[in-house]
């Protein structure tokens, strides 16, 4: 398919006056019509600021309907937004959105202050959307003197890139993952056969929108779908757990930190969950102790797996064998072709373990203006690379087993050791840092640093939490900070991260014992 519909006009079209998004903080409601008509709006209002197709667009805010009416202007217009990590500090939001290039930037209330100084900082417009109270914003009185008319002709090509997700990555470098209006059809698709969605269901939205899981799960596949969603500006267990007590979420995706705050809410044991028809999980590793804790109240996960460059979803445990085949994130989608590679490149049959790597109309089509990671990301033939290790079971189930690149999940947010690290070199007293993620009950990993200080400095490991807050988002700062003279090393010199895993893991066993 190389053409689409342009996902806002043709749900107008279809569904005009059902509702699309209920924004629970102010209690607003948007039809499919006024979501149609508030993005063509604003898509007018950008093409008068002298933006065009391929031109950029940032976003810093929390989650709120006018996101998603954003992102059906960048649609219209070919415009490209750039959604931005409210919880990361200034100095780690400037390069990405140097990077980004973006000519304009959107902002909410909360981000105000981080927004400006960016803005200034960029020398670019910048504007607040949404408001608190369901007052009139300042957008609202912006766009009621903007022109209505329809923008283009209603068809999108599938491959036009519609928004970037930024990612560290390994180097800790900034890179942008291409998103298009393919891969979020080809979501939906993967979506709806894998849950069974149907026409009209509805969720809650409350994973940050600068993630492909607050984007696409489900949102979006339940918008094309012509279903509601019921906007949270964050996530909150109980608020969470009051709609689906009230019959509001039929279809459910969270990552394993979400289900583990549902499952220490006081709330959850009279919370009726009948109404929900799915609960996707995924993201990180989820502790089977919570698939089971569920299970026993008669709630079944299935848990998924996916990455930003897949749009996301590419496995979803089908509910009949989920408490069979427990841990399994169950088998590749109906869209998706999923191969095992073993180290010398062979593609594996049948049973076995081996590098997992994808190939489908969801994955991405690279990094933008960056041809040399898209280059490492794919293998001569096409196919995008996991870095994550799975295994193939004689069912034909898979199980994710390793993770090849160095990463490691905090509370569903990637951490990627290398920019920890970059943060570290640059104190003035420590000569070498490393970074591993070790498990941990409440986060499913958190950071432990080792550092070695520079001849004749000593190195106050109570100042670098401190230190870390000016340059890193809270959740990427170590939980531990220990200050050592050496570190193992391969014969070319690499630091052995697994044996400093093994090394903590072993002392924290025998501290526990
Ligand atoms: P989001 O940014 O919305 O959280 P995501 O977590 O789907 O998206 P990425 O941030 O790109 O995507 O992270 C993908 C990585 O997360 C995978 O490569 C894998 O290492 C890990 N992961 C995802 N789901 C699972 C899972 N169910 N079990 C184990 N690891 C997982």
């Amino acid at each position: 398919m190389e053409f689409l519909t342009d996902m806002a006009a043709k749900r107008a079209e279809l569904t005009p006056d059902h509702v699309a998004f209920i924004d629970h903080e102010s209690g607003l409601r948007y039809t499919f019509c006024e979501v149609n008509s508030r993005a063509t709006r604003l898509g007018n209002l950008l093409l008068k600021h002298g933006l065009s197709k391929g031109d950029r667009v940032a976003v810093l805010c929390l989650n709120h309907p006018d996101f998603f009416i954003l992102l059906f202007a960048a649609q219209k217009t070919g415009i490209v937004l750039v959604p931005l990590n409210w919880r990361q500090p200034v100095a780690e939001l400037r390069p990405v959105l140097a990077a980004s290039r973006a000519k304009f930037l959107f902002h909410d209330l909360t981000c105000a202050d981080t927004a400006s100084k960016l803005a200034e900082d960029g020398d670019i417009p910048f504007l607040m959307l949404g408001s608190a109270d369901g007052a009139p914003s300042a957008l609202d009185q912006v766009l009621s003197s903007v022109s209505p008319a329809a923008i283009g002709c209603g068809r999108v090509k599938a491959s036009t890139p519609w928004y970037l997700l930024f990612t560290s990555g390994t180097t800790g470098l900034p890179k942008a993952v291409i998103q298009t209006a393919g891969m979020a059809y080809a979501n939906m698709i993967n979506y709806a056969q894998a849950t069974g969605l149907s026409v009209g269901e509805s969720g809650v939205n409350f994973l940050p929108l600068f993630h492909t899981a607050g984007i696409n799960l489900p949102t979006l596949p339940i918008f094309l779908n012509g279903g509601s969603s019921t906007i949270l500006r964050k996530f909150d267990p109980d608020t969470v757990l009051g709609l689906i007590d009230a019959g509001a979420v039929t279809s459910f995706f969270g990552v394993p930190a979400i289900y583990q705050a549902l499952a220490l809410s006081a709330a959850v044991g009279r919370t009726d969950f009948s109404s929900v028809r799915s609960l996707g999980c995924g993201g990180a590793p989820v502790p089977k102790h919570l698939l089971t804790d569920f299970q026993k109240r008669g709630v079944t996960i299935c848990n998924g797996m996916g990455m930003t460059e897949t749009g996301p979803t590419v496995f979803l445990m089908d509910r009949d064998h989920a408490a069979e085949k427990i841990g399994s994130v169950g088998k590749p989608q109906i869209l998706t072709d999923v191969r095992l590679v073993d180290g010398e490149g062979g593609v594996l049959e049948g049973p076995g373990e081996g590098e997992i790597q994808f190939r489908g109309p969801n994955i991405t089509p690279g990094y933008m203006d960056n041809p040399d990671a898209t280059a490492g990301a794919f293998t001569v033939d096409g196919w995008l690379s996991s870095g994550d290790v799975g295994r193939r079971d004689e069912d034909g189930y898979y199980f994710i087993v390793d993770r090849i690149k160095d990463m490691y999940i905090s509370g569903g947010e990637n951490v990627y050791p290398a920019e920890v690290e970059k943060a570290l070199v640059s104190h003035p007293d420590i000569l070498e840092a490393v970074v591993v993620g070790l498990p941990d009950a409440t986060w499913g990993e958190v950071g432990a640093a080792f550092v070695i200080a520079r001849p004749d400095r000593k190195i106050d490991t109570s100042s670098l939490p401190g230190w870390c807050r000016e340059y890193l988002a809270p959740y990427k700062i170590p939980k531990t900070f220990s200050v050592v003279d050496d570190l193992p090393r391969t014969a070319a010199g690499k630091v052995r991260k697994n044996v400093l895993k093994d090394q903590l893991s072993t002392h924290k066993a025998s501290e526990d014992a």
